[in-house]
């Protein structure tokens, strides 16, 4: 290899970031250490997640609406069609805009038991597509959808997947965020399908950190991502570790997205889990620093 080790990436690389909502103080003044650590990086977004059911509508509003107010960042809100009516969602969507929101991450969601099969609301909006038409008559929001290089566990095929995926877009999506997802080849893979099937929107890689190995593969397991056997084998023998696990996690992420870069990708979506450390340590090996700090080494 030719090139140097630890060149910058570049500085054509956007990143965004997302986070939950906090349950308590003590998780709210971690997520606003997270914010706050990461907001210097410049993110062309950060997000933060809708709790299954919609149980976290206030949680999420409160704190969206909080970060577009006290914040130099732009807030995205997850919102899903679960357990609500359509005039409940365009309500929310309603109080998104008048909080200066004007992003907003269109999801079905997932069935409120884990496992079961997902039946949707009577007056409610069918699935993620319709959510989208939605929106779209509504507000000139920016929209962001799902997609899933290892398809969703509900899919028939490939080709229902992509269907699902265009009807999204077609509905008026501006680009699509992936689920999680390890080897590079994977996304490479599914963005040929993409392309092959005529979809020309963006397909941002959604990377996960992987600090703790245990949930990852419950997590994994539930939405179809495969975990390949060298990460079983690398998180061997540090459960007492929780220092070394956090390095190794941003060393895995920080490899996947740089070869993710090296082929083409100049959007990467960190699901930082609320913790700051990992998603600005891997940021850092990316050469994604505070504004003003690029290149002042070299200088
Ligand atoms: P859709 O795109 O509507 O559909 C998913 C699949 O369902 C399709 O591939 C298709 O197989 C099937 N399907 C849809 N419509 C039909 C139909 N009419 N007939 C037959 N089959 C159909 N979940 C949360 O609860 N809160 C969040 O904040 C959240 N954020 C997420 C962020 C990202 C980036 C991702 C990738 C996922 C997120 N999820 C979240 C998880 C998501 O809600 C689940 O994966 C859910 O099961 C599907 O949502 P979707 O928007 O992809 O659904």
């Amino acid at each position: 290899l030719e090139s140097p080790l630890y060149a910058d990436v570049g500085g054509d690389l956007d990143v965004s970031f997302e986070f939950f909502p906090p349950k308590s103080e003590k998780m709210e003044a971690q997520l606003w250490d997270a914010i706050r650590t990461l907001e210097p990086l410049g993110p062309r977004f950060v997000s933060v997640t809708y709790g299954a059911g919609g149980t976290t509508r206030e949680r999420t509003h409160a704190t969206v609406a909080r970060i577009q107010r006290e914040t130099s960042l732009a807030a995205a809100a997850h919102l899903t069609c679960v357990e609500a009516t359509r005039e409940q969602i365009i309500e929310v969507a309603e109080e998104y805009w008048a909080a200066g929101v004007r992003h907003i991450v269109a999801l079905r969601g997932d069935p409120p038991q884990a496992g079961s099969r997902f039946v949707s609301h009577p007056g409610g909006f069918e699935n993620a597509a319709a959510l989208v038409a939605g929106l779209r008559k509504l507000h000139p929001f920016e929209i962001s959808v799902a997609a899933y290089p290892e398809n969703h566990p509900d899919s028939a095929s490939d080709a229902a997947d992509l269907d699902n995926l265009r009807a999204k877009l077609d509905a008026g999506a501006n680009r699509a965020i992936t689920q999680f997802f390890f080897e590079p080849e994977t996304f490479f893979r599914y963005r040929d399908k993409v392309a092959a099937a005529g979809i020309r929107a963006e397909i941002v890689p959604g990377i996960m950190p992987v600090s703790n190995f245990a949930s990852v593969q419950r997590m994994s397991a539930m939405c179809g991502t495969a975990v390949p056997p060298w990460m079983a084998r690398l998180f061997e023998g540090l459960d007492d570790h929780p220092a070394a696990r956090q390095l190794v996690a941003a060393t895995v992420a920080a490899e996947l997205s740089r070869r993710l870069y090296a082929g083409g990708v100049k959007h990467l979506h960190f699901y930082t889990l609320n913790r700051a450390e990992l998603a600005f340590a891997i940021c850092h090996l990316l050469g994604v620093r505070a504004k003003g700090q690029v290149g002042q080494a070299a200088a």
